[in-house]
């Protein structure tokens, strides 16, 4: 079992950015409002994630470390299961079998948290504790088992990088959500939760590149797309910044890609690297996600349809705002 476990471990988590993916998945489908990551040396020796979600009952504590343990803990029929990021139920076993993992959790409506310490996946220590509603998971030395692994990762400041575009993309993506991330004890950055994605963009990237966005929005044919994106003037080094969201979740997506060069390239002064902040809502038959078992890529099914919407849309805008 531990060995099935060590082997998923190699699909589902290859380096720290995706732990953190995985468990900051974990903590938006227990409902947190407030998600807290904190890494020591790029993830490599230290994560930890602290929600104040429904946290994970007693009787389920160990269940959530199995493989497969969705079903076994939650009703698959229930609207939530569909509706959330989670769905492998295989993150936790494989993280657990590569790692010295901590948890406390502790639901609103018991007395006591639960802390559990595996190593390896196996259990070594279950106690109760004292703690507030939520869960905090703790991943240290992750594949301090897998010697192998140590070698693909990166160096520190690589990881740590890797680790904050993704908690910024988190945090774009749930802009009522307060995301903070902590590394080697310094904030890097942290948003409000106060669903405002030009507070959050000025929080995350800076307030100067927040006074350059601007604002667009269009509703066609069961299609909303709203989108920040820079001024035709802003220049920016030589970064590509662009952030497409689908329906909520953070997606790569060649169509939208194109559709924002299309849409600058009718400009006089030509900006080499536009920043654009898509949101895209559509409705979910026009997508298919089954491409990709993350399902970061994505395909339209009327791609042509949504390209014509985002170049038109942010043209128009563009042009207005170069008069
Ligand atoms: P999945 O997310 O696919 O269900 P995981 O292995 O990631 O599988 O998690 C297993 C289960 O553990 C989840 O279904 C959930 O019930 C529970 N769980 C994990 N993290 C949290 C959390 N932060 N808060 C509450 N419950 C959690
Ligand atoms: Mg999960």
């Amino acid at each position: 079992k531990f060995i099935a476990n060590k082997i998923a471990a190699g699909e589902v988590v290859d380096r720290p950015a995706s732990v953190v993916k995985e468990l900051v998945e974990n903590a938006i489908d227990a409902k947190s409002s407030k998600i807290i990551v904190e890494i020591k040396e790029g993830g490599k020796t230290y994560i930890r994630i602290t929600d104040n979600g429904v946290g994970i009952h007693e009787s389920d504590v160990e269940i959530a470390f199995e493989r497969h343990a969705t079903s076994k803990i939650r009703n698959v029929s229930d609207l939530d299961s569909i509706l959330s990021l989670g769905f492998r139920g295989e993150a936790l076993a494989s993280i657990a079998s590569v790692s010295i993992l901590e948890l406390i959790t502790k639901t609103r409506s018991s007395d006591a948290a639960t802390y559990l310490e595996l190593h390896g996946g196996v259990v070594r220590e279950r106690k109760e504790v004292g703690s507030p509603s939520g869960t905090s998971f703790v991943v240290k030395n992750l594949f301090y088992n897998v010697p192998v692994r140590l070698q693909f990762m990166k160096s520190n400041v690589t990881e740590t990088s890797y680790i904050s575009d993704l908690i910024s993309k988190f945090a774009l993506a749930y802009p009522d959500m307060s995301f903070r991330f902590i590394s080697n004890g310094t904030i890097i950055f942290s948003t409000s939760g106060s669903s405002s994605v030009i507070t959050n963009i000025a929080n995350i990237y800076g307030k100067e590149m927040a006074r350059n966005m601007i604002y667009v929005s269009k509703i066609r044919e069961g299609m909303a797309l709203q989108a920040y994106i820079s001024k035709p003037t802003l220049s920016r080094g030589n970064k590509q910044l662009q952030v497409f969201f689908v329906n909520g979740r953070y997606v790569k997506n060649k169509i939208i890609s194109e559709a924002i060069e299309e849409a600058y390239k009718t400009l006089v002064t030509i900006n080499k690297f536009p920043i654009c902040f898509i949101y895209l809502n559509i409705p979910p038959n026009h997508i298919d996600v089954n491409i990709h078992p993350t399902k970061t890529e994505i395909r339209f099914n009327n791609a042509s349809a949504i390209k014509e919407l985002i170049v038109t849309t942010l043209k128009n805008k563009l042009l207005e705002e170069n008069l």
